[in-house]
């Protein structure tokens, strides 16, 4: 039977958090009846640095809640690494381990979907919103086309997925190779490999207290995402090089075309053309170097070359 564990990163969630528990381990012990998962099943709470009461309540969880866990960290390092905190010290113990939100947005109910897919050979199980009508057009329109956007720069990420995903202990041993230090762990994620599966499921309301992620936070976020998954961008200024050099390129025929026939002031031809002719050539050079310091940028990262998934020998 399968022992799964849930992994919660919390940050000055004390508003919701006692009632986030209580609907959690009602599931676990839900599940762990229906014999669906083992008795040893956990849910793990992170604590992401604090600095309300949410610590002192996860202490009292603990005490009288045999499902539930504590992870401190000593000081607050933001959702995606108070999350990897949380799943690599899971996975030691979990033969799966699922990720949500401590508001409970994400719905606990999708989770019996996510081990049917995982005891039917899928290592990553990702939790995909069905519909965005309970967002802003604002909030629905940015994150959609954000998704679209990190998709032409060439990362691969599920669309419409955010963190709400089950892992299997094999996937997050490979996980654990990626060293990178700039996390985006949905971008990272799909990086891995292995059978994987989707489920669909209906975002909801924050049950208590105020999204712990300001319009700043998630745009550093969206940044973190671009950057840390593509150097795509560097190849936009090589490319803009290349076409200022074909706009001099015409430029310098028509330049001599209107000096032939006459029809110039003295001096414009040499002005236009040595203009676009040392921009481009300095956008060229500059991508060219760029696209050195890309390289040397995702070596840096010293991500696994390669994972295997079977070995057949005899
Ligand atoms: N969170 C965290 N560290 C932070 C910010 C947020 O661990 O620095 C957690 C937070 O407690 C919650 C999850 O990340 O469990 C998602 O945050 P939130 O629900 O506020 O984001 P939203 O759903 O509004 O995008
Ligand atoms: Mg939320």
């Amino acid at each position: 039977m399968t022992t799964l564990f849930a992994v919660v990163p919390c940050f000055n969630e004390e508003d919701v958090l006692p009632q986030s528990a209580s609907m959690l381990s009602a599931k676990w012990n839900e599940l762990i009846a229906a014999e669906k998962i083992s008795a040893d099943s956990r849910i793990v709470f992170v604590d992401d640095g604090s600095t309300d009461r949410t610590w002192n309540l996860i202490e009292g969880l603990f005490s009288e809640n045999p499902l539930v866990r504590g992870l401190r960290l000593s000081r607050n390092r933001g959702h995606q690494n108070a999350l990897l905190a949380g799943l690599l010290t899971a996975k030691e113990d979990a033969d799966a381990v699922v990720s949500l939100d401590a508001d409970l947005q994400d719905d606990v109910d999708a989770i019996d979907e996510m081990l049917d897919k995982f005891e039917n050979g899928a290592d990553i199980v990702y939790g995909v919103r069905r519909a965005r009508d309970k967002d802003s057009f604002f909030k629905r329109f940015t994150a959609e086309s954000y998704y679209k956007i990190l998709k032409h720069l060439g990362a691969k990420v599920v669309f419409n997925h955010a963190d709400f995903r089950l892992m299997s202990k094999r996937a997050l041993d490979t996980l654990a190779e990626y060293t990178e230090t700039n996390l985006f762990l949905r971008g990272l994620v799909p990086m891995i490999g292995y059978p994987n599966a989707v489920v669909y499921y209906d975002r909801k309301e924050r049950l208590a207290g105020e999204s712990k992620y300001p319009l700043s936070k998630m745009l550093a976020l969206a940044w973190e995402g671009v950057t840390a998954l593509s150097v795509r961008p560097i190849r936009l200024v090589t490319g803009a090089g290349v076409c200022s050099l074909f706009v001099s390129l015409t430029l310098i025929i028509y330049s001599i075309v209107r000096l032939c026939i006459g029809a110039t002031v003295s001096g414009w031809t040499s002005l236009m053309v040595s203009i676009w002719l040392l921009g481009g050539l300095q956008l060229l050079a500059i991508g060219i170097v760029g696209e050195y310091i890309g390289k040397i940028y995702l070596e840096s990262k010293r991500r696994p070359r390669f994972t295997v998934d079977t070995y057949l020998k005899k």
